[in-house]
């Protein structure tokens, strides 16, 4: 069988017109290396992990099949979860949130950071309406085992960033109390810098059968 060709830009991807929009008025038109690989399992509802260099572009590969995946099964109106990222600090977190509230302004979703900071009562409060969620895993599962508004039973995607330093800060416990809140048929999609024993592990645990990615040459 001839192999097709590789996807080389956003275009060649079959994404909805609000998601070619989004990345167009943000100018990323080629994929990078990792995108290319993970993004096509990643919207065929496959698990994927992928291990690229920090700055290789693993935010848009996530950000763009949790778009498209939730679009037709999400909305502001319903507001239910559909997709909980988790990122190791409030930093990256708020980088993954303004990426996605950036490629993703056309879609009609809603997004919540819950990285703590802010009133825990007025967090709580605003968290129960959320589409997708980009949290930080000590504060959301504060929320989780707390009597809260927050129902996962509609999660349809995790997504685990910077899972090796999700690891290094010592979050383990926190991944592994909220991987018992969600859906065991939900998409997962982990991505990390670096390919370490304890990140195999966490992937082992935490997805089904996946694509593993290595771009980049990363380690
Ligand atoms: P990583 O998470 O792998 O460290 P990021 O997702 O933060 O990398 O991306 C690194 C930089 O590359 C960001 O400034 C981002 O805007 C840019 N970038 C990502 N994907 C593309 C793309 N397809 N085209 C152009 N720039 C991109
Ligand atoms: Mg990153």
């Amino acid at each position: 069988m001839e192999k097709q060709p590789a996807p080389e830009r956003f275009s060649d991807l079959n994404l909805s017109p609000e998601t070619m929009k989004g990345l167009n008025n943000a100018k990323y038109y080629r994929l990078t290396d990792v995108q290319l690989q993970a993004i096509p399992p990643a919207l065929e509802g496959k698990d994927v992990v992928g291990c690229a260099k920090t700055g290789s572009g693993k935010t848009l590969a996530f950000i763009v099949p949790l778009l498209e995946r939730l679009q037709s099964r999400v909305s502001v109106e319903d507001g239910s979860l559909g997709a909980i990222v988790l990122s190791p600090t409030r930093e990256l977190a708020l980088q993954i949130f303004e990426t996605l509230n950036k490629v993703g302004k056309y879609h009609h979703m809603s997004a919540g950071l819950i990285t703590g900071g802010k009133d825990h009562k007025q967090e709580a409060e605003r968290i129960g309406m959320m589409n997708i969620l980009i949290a930080t895993p000590g504060r959301l599962l504060q929320h989780l085992s707390q009597v809260s508004d927050l129902r996962c039973d509609n999660v349809e995607m995790l997504v685990l960033d910077e899972a090796d330093r999700i690891l290094d800060m010592g979050f383990k416990k926190d991944v592994d109390a909220i991987l018992q809140y969600l859906p065991t048929d939900r998409q997962t999609l982990l991505f990390s810098a670096t390919q370490t024993r304890s990140v195999k592990d966490l992937a082992r645990l935490s997805l089904r059968r996946h694509v593993p990615i290595w771009a980049n040459g990363s380690s």
